[in-house]
């Protein structure tokens, strides 16, 4: 299967060539040719599947073949993403493959001045892709309509429901009009998921790659047991000992990360932190100094993480386990990512004993488990047997809505 039989026009075809991607994933296979003919997709699929690619190319093909105009302040289709950095992890593969047609792209989010905002979305946008909260901002000022909207696409909306966005999602879609074509991305298909899908989608294609909730197969996986006190020498011993470069770590709290990475940088290890403390344009840097190999380490959280894409990102290792099993997959979906092989390394003391059965039962693997002589663990793992079947946190914390000028203090 080729990109050519999928029915994708000649501009498109050399974009990807030049992206170097000769064949589709399995992802692109399925949801191109639907979306091509103007059919509601539902999409289970994880970051790295190359789902990104999968909408953004028959969204901008369908546009390109539509005679339709933006008009001053409208959009044509519309990308809704749970995070910033996801915000701009799309519009930048939009970009890359609709470089060369006579689209325009916009992108808004919150956390940096509105202004600058408002005033490119004057002359019409073909594809805008968004933040919620920002977007109604940016609506309540008048900057934006949705009178023209052709296409709207979901992506990452378990991530959007978890965040607590909801009501911003229910608000946007009662503002869009009502014939469009709607695209739904998820990791998972929970209930709440396909409520929300009920209400949106008309007689939608449904379309799954990996069962949900299954780590990527290429992923290598394994666990040093080990006690607390003595994770940071033991990462830093892995990190000196292995030679690893672009190594991405998970801290569970954003303390824990700045203090993490000043311990890295005081042994010499380049690194830098990303959490929601940490502006808009720290993140960034931080991230493409990390993407050019300026710095050795990311330590991150899983929120500011979220939407991350680094091609062949070769070990992402967790710091602390996640209290949520489903943010393990998500972590480690950094690392293996469109075919590339990835090795992914957890730090587990006693303490975390039930959160690695639950991760375990979730993904349906037992993960090897070894230790390191230079740090014998004082206490051996305890055997945990579950009872319950794993929860999402009842209630998710509502990001606070952003108004003109204002910074986030989100918590990540
Ligand atoms: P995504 O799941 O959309 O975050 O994409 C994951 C990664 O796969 C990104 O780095 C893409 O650039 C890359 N990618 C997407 N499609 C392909 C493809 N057909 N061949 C090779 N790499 C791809």
């Amino acid at each position: 299967m080729t990109f050519a039989h999928l029915g994708l026009i000649p501009t498109l075809l050399n974009a990807l060539e030049k992206q170097g991607y000769s064949t589709p994933t399995p992802i692109q296979e399925k949801v191109i040719r639907p979306i091509l003919e103007g059919k509601d997709v539902m999409a289970a699929a994880q970051t790295g599947t190359g789902k990104t690619a999968g909408f953004s190319l028959p969204l901008l093909q369908r546009l390109t073949k539509s005679a339709n105009k933006a008009r001053p302040n409208c959009a044509r289709a519309l990308v809704l993403t749970p995070t910033r950095e996801l915000a701009a992890q799309v519009a930048q593969s939009v970009e890359n493959y609709g470089g060369e047609l006579k689209l325009n792209y916009n992108l808004v989010f919150g956390g940096v001045k509105i202004n600058p905002q408002m005033m490119k979305l004057r002359r019409g946008t073909d594809v805008l892709i968004a933040t919620p909260g920002r977007l109604l901002d940016l609506h309540q000022q008048n900057a934006i309509r949705f009178e023209q909207i052709e296409i709207l696409v979901l992506d990452e909306a378990d991530r959007m429901l978890d965040m607590g966005f909801i009501k911003d999602i229910k608000r946007i879609l009662a503002l869009l009009p009502k014939t469009r074509q709607n695209l739904l991305f998820s990791a998972t298909f929970s209930e709440d998921i396909r409520s929300l899908a009920r209400g949106l989608l008309n007689d939608p294609v449904e379309i799954s790659v990996t069962p949900p909730n299954t780590t990527v197969e290429r992923i290598d996986q394994l666990v040093y047991t080990l006690d607390k006190t003595s994770k940071t020498k033991a990462l830093i011993h892995l990190i000196q000992q292995e030679k690893w470069f672009q190594v991405l770590v998970f801290c569970r709290t954003k303390h824990g990360a700045n203090r993490l990475t000043t311990q890295l940088n005081k042994k010499g290890i380049t690194a830098a932190a990303i959490h929601g403390n940490k502006s808009q344009n720290v993140r960034t840097r931080a991230l493409a100094d990390f993407k050019a190999d300026k710095i050795q380490v990311l330590v991150a959280t899983d929120i500011a993480a979220r939407g991350i894409d680094i091609v062949q990102l070769p070990h992402v290792v967790n710091f602390d386990l996640p209290h949520v099993a489903e943010d393990y997959v998500h972590r480690i979906g950094r690392t293996g990512r469109a075919g590339k092989s990835g090795l992914a390394i957890s730090l587990v003391s006693a303490d975390e004993a039930k959160q690695l059965a639950s991760i375990e039962r979730l993904i349906n693997l037992k993960i090897e488990k070894k230790t390191l002589d230079a740090f014998p663990a004082s206490q051996a793992l305890p055997d945990v047997k579950l009872k319950t079947k794993p929860k999402r946190p009842k209630k998710p914390r509502k990001p606070k809505r952003l108004r003109a000028g204002e910074h986030v203090k989100r918590s990540m």
